[in-house]
Parts: C-alpha cells; sequence; structure tokens
C-alpha cells in the first residue's frame, strides 16, 4: 500500500507540474495573443518618412510604357496568360497526396489540350508561364505549346517556388537559372520573361532577372498598363507587364469546384476587357489549365471569342508587346491615349 501513496503522490506531483506549466503555456501564449494588437502588431506607425521610403524602393513603378500606338493602329493590346501551375504548386510545399496531386494533373491531361486546341480555334496566341517542374513531369506539354508558333514560353519559378518565403539570394538565383535551362533545353528558346511563384516578388527578384538577362516581368500590379521597373531609385530597363488579383481565375476557382458562378467571374474579366478597350489601352489576363474544368472553360471560350468580336483588338503574347513597347514611342501617364469617347 505504500507504494500506492508514493506512486499518488508522484501522480499528485506529476498532475501539479503540467497543471503549472501548461497554465504559464497558457498564459505566454495569451499574451503574446495580445501583442498582436496595439502599437506592437503596427510598426510601420513609428517608421520615420526615410524608414517608409526605404520599405517601398527596392520595387517602384517608374516610367509608363503605354505605346502611343499599337500594331495595326489596334485600339488594344490583349494578352491571354495561362500559368501552368499543376503540380509543382503542391510539391513547392512537400503536399505528396495522391489526391491533391491528381486535381493539378489535370492541368496536363485536359486542361492544357482543351485550351490549345480553342486558342487554335480561335486564331489567337497566348504566353505560357511554365514552372520547370510542371514541364518535366508532363513533357508532352512544351510541344503541345509550341505546335501552333504562335504562342510563347516563359519562367514561373522552378518548382513554383514563392521567392518571398525563401527570401535568399543565392538560392533564388539557382532555381531560376536552373529553369531557364530546362525550358531553353526543351523550347530550343530562352524565355524572355517570368512571373514569379504566387506572384511574390523578394527584395532580390530584380536583380536577379538582371542578373540572368530577362527583359520583361509579369507578376506586379502598380498600374493596369505596361511601365518599367525601378529599383532603389534606378531604372531597371525591365518592363513590367501588370497582373492582378481581378483579372485571375486561379483565386476565384478553388478545388471545390461549388461557388463562386464562372457566369459571374468572366463577366468581371469581361468588363475589364470592355473599361480598357474604351481606354485605348491594354489588358493582361490570366488562367490556370488545371482550374480550367468544363464549367469554366466554356466561359473562358466565349470571353475570348466575345473579345474576337471588336474591331482592332491586337491579341499578342507578351513577348510581343515588350517587343513593341522596346521600339516605339510610349504615352506619359496611363490615360494618354483614351477619351476621346468620355
Ligand atoms: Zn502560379
Amino acid at each position: 500500500m505504500k507504494r500506492s501513496n508514493a506512486d499518488s503522490i508522484l501522480i499528485k506531483l506529476l498532475a501539479l507540474v503540467w497543471i503549472t506549466f501548461g497554465l504559464n503555456a497558457k498564459v505566454h501564449a495569451q499574451e503574446k495573443e495580445k501583442a498582436k494588437i496595439g502599437a506592437e502588431a503596427l510598426p510601420g506607425i513609428n517608421w520615420s518618412v526615410d524608414q517608409l521610403e526605404q520599405a517601398v524602393a527596392p520595387v517602384r513603378p517608374g516610367r509608363v510604357l503605354l505605346p502611343q500606338k499599337w500594331p495595326h493602329n489596334a485600339r488594344i493590346a490583349v494578352v491571354l496568360s495561362f500559368d501552368i501551375d499543376n503540380e509543382s504548386y503542391p510539391l513547392s510545399t512537400g503536399v505528396t497526396g495522391p489526391g491533391p496531386l491528381s486535381d493539378a494533373e489535370y492541368g496536363a491531361t485536359e486542361g492544357l489540350p482543351r485550351i490549345i486546341a480553342m486558342l487554335d480555334r480561335l486564331n489567337v496566341p497566348a504566353t505560357f508561364f511554365t514552372p520547370a517542374v510542371s514541364a518535366i513531369l508532363a513533357p508532352e506539354m512544351v510541344p503541345q505549346i509550341l505546335k501552333s508558333g504562335k504562342n510563347e514560353i516563359a519562367l514561373h519559378g522552378w518548382v513554383h517556388e514563392s521567392v518571398d518565403i525563401l527570401n535568399d539570394a543565392g538560392q533564388e538565383q539557382r532555381l531560376l537559372a536552373q529553369a531557364i535551362a530546362y525550358l531553353t533545353k526543351v523550347s530550343g528558346k530562352k524565355p524572355l520573361g517570368s512571373r514569379t511563384g504566387s506572384w511574390a516578388f523578394s527584395p532580390y527578384t530584380l536583380s536577379v532577372d538582371q542578373k540572368l538577362g530577362l527583359t520583361y516581368d509579369s507578376s506586379l500590379m502598380a498600374m493596369d498598363v505596361p511601365y518599367e521597373l525601378m529599383s532603389n531609385g534606378k531604372d531597371t530597363g525591365i518592363v513590367e507587364l501588370p497582373v492582378t488579383w481581378v483579372n485571375d481565375d486561379g483565386i476565384f476557382f478553388g478545388p471545390a469546384g461549388d461557388l463562386p458562378s464562372p457566369k459571374l467571374v468572366f463577366q468581371v474579366f469581361r468588363e475589364e476587357f470592355d473599361m480598357a478597350y474604351r481606354e485605348r489601352s491594354f489588358v493582361m489576363l490570366t488562367f490556370h489549365p488545371n482550374a480550367e474544368r468544363r464549367s469554366r472553360f466554356l466561359y473562358l471560350e466565349q470571353l475570348i471569342a466575345y473579345m474576337k468580336t471588336k474591331p482592332d483588338v491586337w491579341f499578342a503574347t507578351a513577348a510581343e508587346v515588350v517587343d513593341w513597347i522596346k521600339s516605339n514611342p510610349t504615352v506619359d501617364t496611363p490615360f494618354g491615349r483614351m477619351l476621346d469617347e468620355q
């Protein structure tokens, strides 16, 4: 019985220790939680003007690069872009479950071939931002994209890595150089531009792009129209062909496949085009082959067919737009070409 008493005392002691440490941990967590509100959670409120300026300086919008004229005197340039995330996106974060991977693989098995056939049918080009790993895992995709001779292959990281999370200049450059080497080998042409995975930028992205000889980026959102990127007060010569979450199917169409209605989402894309058309401007639209399941694809095709009914629309790849911008005079403001019909 003595032994049992000793055991009982030991258990009580252990319980006390557990409660004490457990409670301490809980109080500590609550204190930490408290620290997330109040001034500590808002460090920017105490930054000097110098610090605030430094915070935005690494990547800033520079000159507007909207051309005075598009080719054939077109009213508007439209870039259809497809981000072939496929398995790269889950793999970059270590997801190996066959379920989520199968949903991602749809981009190669059905998504891309259906899109390519539709682009050929409507006779419009597109730019395919392709993580190298997506192309390695489905090597039939690159020849499919290049078959018509109209489409462009551009960079989308090695394995769709989020370079802001990576936050390592050397690793970022190594991965992008690897991606360039692979895509150059399989496509026969060095990619000219890059769109970062998840459209995330690190403080090093711009200089990595410069070191690797790229001419454009398409991950940022400071304007509706093309612009030059500046870094710490200096022009970089890198053209930004801006994206926006508003014109991206990826954030609306998750794997659940329920809401929102594809019809309403594509109505937004159509109205973005309508306004850009009115402004005699530029629009970049982004789609994901792994998200373009049948009910969405139906509206994608209708959207492109609708844009084609309008006169003077120049459908071009991102590289063609950059090439035109670099050899033609541009206007000073994003609205420089618009408003003859206000
Ligand atoms: Zn992506």
